[in-house]
């Protein structure tokens, strides 16, 4: 079977924007001369009404792990799972969203079926031979690596927000073949499980937010940020930081953006008195639109950034909520 299986990640049955860039990865595949045809996996019964989704991908199969183990996420009976599926179908190659969920689950299957794993992988091409020619990721993004891989299996992540996550042009909306597999898995397969959740925000977070109002040091302290939370509930986006501002205590580590931050790609990044070191650029380099606000022209941000306003962000922020304001009441 010369199928490509697609790790689809789900969190108890929901998916999120990440989730299909796997089938996105997939299709670079294809690309590549690498499979025929693209096998969806959905791990756990929660994520079973996600069939409905896939037809619209092209996808032509998908296969459902079942167990009692696979209620809720559990890195080790995840990859068990899907290196039982591996040693069962022999695939062409197996394929993830470079998540943390994404990596963590491919690491244990690859490990676990004595093949070689490669993490947030940019480009794909086939070397012609048994092996794959990658650009990797590395060092949250401040390092492309070139390497090589052989194996007979390709196990591989793709970066989240390189790969598209939408439905292409050339696929037919089809109802996929649904093949229903129960995991054997072994007694110990989850060691790690989740026993509680907490929600710390809801309504708008800064993942999914479509505008993101972002603040560094430039800010000054944590009552600074008053005019970016006022401009981020105007625009109906949320507020993010960089590290400098969560090291000093002015906002909370769940609002950082960056390498050990969170990975944005919102429509519109407005960067107000941030730098735009590697570390954080790395987090939000898959906006759409990135607006610096900065005293400094020379600021990397500036010279990165599509728009920029050179000047006090605040002087700046409140003139534009004002203006905001203003248009709208008239
Ligand atoms: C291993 C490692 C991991 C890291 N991970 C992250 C990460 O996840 N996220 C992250 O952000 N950083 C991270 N960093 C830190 C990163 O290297 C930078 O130090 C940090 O991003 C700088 O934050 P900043 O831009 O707020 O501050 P600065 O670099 O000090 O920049 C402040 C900017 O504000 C401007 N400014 C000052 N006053 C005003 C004003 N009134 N109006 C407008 N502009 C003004 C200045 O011109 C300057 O450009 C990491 C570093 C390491 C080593």
């Amino acid at each position: 079977m010369n199928e490509i299986l697609v790790i689809v990640e789900h969190d108890r049955g929901e998916a999120v924007e990440t989730s299909y860039q796997s089938i996105g990865c997939a299709r670079a595949l294809l690309a590549a001369g690498v499979g025929t045809s693209v096998t969806a996996v959905l791990i756990g019964g929660e994520a079973d009404g996600l069939v409905t989704d896939l037809g619209a991908y092209g996808v032509t199969k998908v296969v459902q792990v079942h167990h009692a183990e696979l209620t809720d996420y559990a890195p080790e009976a995840w990859g068990e799972a899907v290196a039982e599926l591996i040693a069962a179908r022999a695939p062409a190659a197996v394929v993830a969203t470079g998540t943390d969920r994404g990596n963590e689950v491919l690491a244990y299957a690859a490990a676990i079926a004595d093949l070689a794993f490669a993490a947030n992988v940019t480009e794909i091409k086939h070397a012609g031979d048994a092996s794959l020619d990658l650009t990797r990721a590395r060092w949250g993004g401040s390092l492309l690596e070139q390497s090589k891989l052989i194996a007979s299996v390709y196990v591989l992540s793709g970066v989240a927000h390189v790969f598209s996550g939408e439905p292409s042009p050339d696929d037919v909306d089809t109802v996929a073949a649904v093949e229903v597999v129960v995991a054997d898995l072994s007694e110990n397969a989850a060691r790690t499980r989740i026993t509680d959740r907490v929600t710390l925000s809801s309504g708008i977070t800064l993942t999914t937010a479509a505008v993101v109002v972002s603040g560094g040091r430039g800010v000054g302290s944590a009552e600074g940020f008053a005019p970016l939370v006022e401009l981020a509930e105007l625009l109906g986006g949320a507020v993010g930081c960089s590290r400098v501002v969560t090291n000093n205590g002015w906002r909370p580590h769940s609002d950082q953006v960056g390498q050990t931050g969170k990975r944005i790609a919102p429509e519109l990044y407005i960067a107000c008195g941030i730098s735009g070191a590697i570390q954080h650029w790395v987090g939000m380099m898959a906006s759409k639109h990135v607006l610096a606000i900065n005293t400094d022209g020379e600021a990397n941000m500036v010279g990165k950034a599509e728009y920029a306003v050179i000047g006090d962000l605040h002087k700046i922020l409140p003139a534009v909520s004002a203006e905001i304001r203003k248009r709208r009441s008239a």
